[in-house]
């Protein structure tokens, strides 16, 4: 927001009233005029507050960038279940990679019994190293579908390629994009085009507004609806895999207003952290959690040291209702 003042008015006064009203501004000068360009972590404020401060003459506010984002609901429709603000938290949780159909049976009952709305699971793997298990493939999709059926579970998974979004989206009531394919536009047109919800992971070192604008790639080819999934950033400390920034889950669940859920397993990188980070998502404003779980995580075939044993999932359940509570 670029706001220009009167030639008579007094600036230092109404940098004043902008700071009252929560809009940190950098003062310019041209022209004999004075102007005050609006910081982006300020407030959201209509133009037509600005406006009525006295000694401002204009007020200009740039389009955004990603208006059908803007415009999306507050909650997300997938099947019979909503995910967003208001709704209750939907929990999607299973393993890193779909490796079997018996191990899927299992997960699934499980989480039937612990209430969790989705199962996920990549049946396409985007792996870094290319000899590490890249996925079951079309058959994984199949596993999916059936033992989600059997349980009453809906069903998300990852495209990887645009090559696999038709299968992706035959089988899948959310269709997942990864955080190393979130600047895909190419992917991101066909995802929208397939015409499913979309749950779409933030890259690891993409700013949120990059993630909006990916959002509004899917949404502009057509996609129904775009639920945000914060799984951590990049950081320097091998502690932890990844940084979740519950910035910006505050920030996408109570100012922008959009469907945002967390993914703690990618976010730690590590169990024992599951519980208070899935805790923290929903305090900071999170419409649900992204976990994966595994029958016998020492022999998962993938992300073992973050996956819950199967009995944990009831553990971190019940604190976790407690917390919507709250
Ligand atoms: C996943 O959820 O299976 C996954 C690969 O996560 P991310 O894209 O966040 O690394
Ligand atoms: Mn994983």
């Amino acid at each position: 927001m670029i706001v220009t003042l009167k030639r008579e008015a007094d600036p230092s006064s109404i940098q004043r009233q902008l700071a009252e009203r929560g809009l940190w501004a950098q003062r310019l000068e041209g022209g004999n005029r004075v102007y005050f360009l609006v910081e982006p972590h300020s407030q959201r404020v209509a133009g037509d507050a600005v406006m009525a401060i006295a000694g401002v003459e204009s007020v200009a506010e740039s389009p955004s960038a990603h208006p059908r984002v803007d415009a999306q609901p507050r909650t997300v429709r997938i099947g019979r279940v909503s995910v967003g603000e208001g709704a209750p938290p939907a929990l999607m949780a299973g393993p890193c990679s779909v490796e079997s159909e018996p191990q899927l049976e299992i997960i699934a009952a499980a989480l039937e019994k612990a209430g969790a709305t989705f199962l996920r699971g990549g049946a396409f793997k985007p792996r870094s190293s290319p000899y590490a298990f890249q996925g079951r493939g079309p058959s994984a999709l199949r596993w999916l579908r059936d033992a989600a059926d059997r349980h009453g579970l809906l069903v998300v998974t990852e495209a990887v390629g645009a090559e696999d979004v038709e299968a992706v989206a035959e089988v899948a009531d959310l269709v997942q994009v990864g955080s190393r394919n979130m600047h895909n536009s190419a992917l991101l047109r066909t995802v929208g085009r397939a015409g499913k919800p979309v749950l779409l992971k933030r890259g690891m070192a993409a700013t949120i507004e990059e993630w909006l604008l990916a959002a509004e790639y899917c949404l502009a080819h057509g996609a129904p609806g775009v639920i945000f999934c914060e799984r951590g950033l990049r950081g320097f400390d091998p502690s932890t895999r990844n940084v979740l920034d519950f910035g910006a889950v505050a920030l996408l669940a109570h100012v922008l207003h959009q469907p945002v859920i967390v993914d703690p397993s990618h976010g730690a990188g590590r169990r024992d952290l599951i519980l208070p980070l899935a805790r923290a998502a929903l305090a900071a404003g999170a419409s649900g959690l992204m976990i994966e779980t595994h029958p016998d995580p020492g022999r998962a075939l993938s992300d073992g040291p973050q996956a819950l044993p199967l009995a944990a999932l009831n553990d971190l359940l019940s604190p976790v209702r407690e917390v919507t509570h709250a």
